[in-house]
C-alpha cells in the first residue's frame, strides 16, 4: 500500500542517510545513552551531510524539500537506540517557527546555522506551573528602551543543554488577556541572564538532554521577538498541527522497528526445539500488532498528504498522536512479553524503546488534551 509519492530522489535520500546513521549513530547510541547527552559534533555532522532542517528553502542553504524529507528523516532517525540527536525536534518542530514568523533579517542570521547543526535550536513553553495550560504562563517579557527583558524559568525543555538558541515564549506583564499577551523570542546562548539548569533525570529518552532554563533580567535586543507582538499563542497553536504529526510518525516507526525486532527474534529462538513463530498464540500477538500498526500508518499517511496540501488536519493529528502514544507503548510491552527475560534487557533495544515511548503520550500534549482537541471538533 504506496500512499506517499515518493520519487526516486527522495528514496535516494533515505538510503544516504541510513548510511549516516550506520556510520555516525549506531556505532555511538549506547554511549550517548549512558553519557545522558549526545555531543555537539554528532549534530554538526548531519547538518554537514544534509540531514538537518531538509525543507528551509535554498536561499539560507537548506535543500528547499517537500515535507516528505521530513518524513524520511523522523522514521529513519526513530529507528535508532537513542534520542538525544532528536533532529525532528530541530528540523520540523522549532526551526518552523524562525522559517514561518521570522523576519528576513532574522531568517538570514539563523537559519544557515540550522542546517549546519552550529546552531542547535529549542522551543520553551513549558513552566513548573503551566504546561497543558500554556496561557497561565508566568515568565514576563517586558520591553523598554529597544530591549525586552526577561524574567522567569522554563522547565522540561528538550536540547535545553545543547541549544544555541532558544525560542522562548512570554508574557507581557500589562495584558491580562493571556490569548493576546504571549510574544515569542529568540534567546541565544551567553546572553547574560539566560541560565541552563540542570539536565532532568527522566526515566527514558536518556540521551535526550532536557533541562530546566532560568532567565534574571536577561536582556535581547527589541528586533530578537519572533513575529508580531503578542501573536506568540496563535503562533503556537498553530505549528501544534505539524509537530503531533511528526511526533505520530516518530512513535509508529518505532513501533514498527520493535515489531519487525520481535517477529526476527520469534523467528530464530527455538525454546522448545522450534521456532517461537510457530506457536500459535505468538503468532496471533504478532498478527494483531502488525494489524494495529499498519491501520495506524494508513491513517497517518494520509494526514501527511493533507498536511502537505495544507489542510487544517488538527483533529486528525489529535487523533493520530493519542492513539500511535498508546500503541508505541503498548506494542514495545507486548513485545517484551513474548521476547521473555532478555526483552528486560539494558542490551535488548526493545527495553529501551519501552521507557522511551512512555512519555510520548505526555509531550507535545498529553492525551487528555487530544482527546479535549478532538471531542470539540465533534462538537460534543
Ligand atoms: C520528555 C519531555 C520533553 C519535553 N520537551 C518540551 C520542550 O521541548 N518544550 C516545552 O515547552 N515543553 C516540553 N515538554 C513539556 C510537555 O509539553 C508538558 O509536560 C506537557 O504539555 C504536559 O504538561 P505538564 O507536564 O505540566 O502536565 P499538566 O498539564 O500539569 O497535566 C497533568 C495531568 O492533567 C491532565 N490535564 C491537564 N489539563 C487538562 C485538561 N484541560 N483536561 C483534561 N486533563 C487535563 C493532563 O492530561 C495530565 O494527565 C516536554 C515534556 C517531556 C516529558
Amino acid at each position: 500500500m504506496d500512499i506517499l509519492p515518493y520519487t526516486q530522489t527522495h528514496k535516494d535520500y533515505r538510503e544516504r542517510l541510513k548510511d549516516f546513521i550506520a556510520r555516525e549513530v549506531t556505532p555511538n547510541a549506547d554511549r550517548w545513552e549512558a553519557d545522558h547527552q549526545v555531543p555537539r559534533e554528532a549534530w554538526e555532522k548531519m547538518g554537514r551531510e544534509g540531514f538537518l532542517c531538509p525543507c528551509v528553502s535554498s536561499t539560507y542553504g537548506g535543500m528547499g524539500g517537500d515535507f516528505l524529507y521530513s518524513v524520511i528523516c523522523t522514521e529513519e532517525m526513530a529507528k535508532t537506540n537513542q534520542t538525544g540527536l532528536l533532529s525532528l525536534l530541530h528540523s520540523d518542530i522549532v526551526v518552523p517557527y524562525i522559517e514561518a514568523y521570522g523576519s528576513e533579517k532574522q531568517k538570514q542570521k539563523y537559519l544557515p546555522g540550522c542546517i549546519s547543526g552550529q546552531t542547535i535550536t529549542a522551543v520553551a513553553m513549558t513552566e513548573p506551573g503551566a504546561g497543558s495550560d500554556l496561557a497561565s504562563m508566568v515568565c514576563t517579557a517586558e520591553e523598554e528602551r529597544g530591549e525586552v527583558v526577561i524574567n522567569g524559568a522554563k522547565t522540561f525543555i528538550s536540547n535545553g543543554i545543547n541549544c544555541d538558541l532558544v525560542i522562548l515564549a512570554a508574557r507581557n506583564p500589562e495584558v491580562d488577556n493571556p490569548h493576546k499577551a504571549i510574544s515569542l523570542y529568540l534567546v541565544e546562548e551567553g546572553t547574560p541572564g539566560f541560565k541552563k539548569g540542570n539536565k532532568l533525570d527522566k526515566m527514558g529518552m536518556h540521551s535526550q538532554d532536557t533541562a530546566e532554563l532560568f532567565f534574571t533580567n536577561c536582556r535581547i535586543p527589541h528586533e530578537n521577538r519572533l513575529g508580531e507582538k503578542g501573536a506568540g499563542f496563535i503562533m503556537l497553536m498553530q505549528k501544534l498541527q505539524q509537530e503531533r504529526l511528526v511526533c505520530s510518525l516518530w512513535a509508529l516507526a518505532i513501533a514498527e522497528y520493535t515489531l519487525n525486532y520481535t517477529i526476527d527474534y520469534c523467528k530464530n529462538t527455538h525454546p522448545l526445539g522450534k521456532a517461537l513463530s510457530r506457536d500459535q498464540s505468538v503468532q496471533f500477538a504478532l498478527a494483531e500488532m502488525a494489524t494495529e500498526i499498519k491501520m495506524s500508518r494508513a491513517f497517518v499517511e494520509q494526514i501527511v498528504l493533507d498536511h502537505i496540501s495544507q489542510e487544517d488536519v488538527v483533529m486528525e493529528t489529535s487523533m493520530a498522536k493519542y492513539k500511535t502514544s498508546q500503541m508505541v507503548h503498548h506494542i514495545a510491552g507486548q513485545c517484551m512479553d513474548l521476547i521473555g527475560s532478555f526483552g528486560g534487557e539494558e542490551d535488548c533495544p526493545i527495553s529501551r524503546k519501552w521507557r522511551d515511548s512512555r512519555i510520548m503520550s505526555i509531550f507535545a500534549g498529553t492525551n487528555e488534551i487530544m482527546k479535549g482537541i478532538i471531542a470539540k471538533a465533534m462538537n460534543l
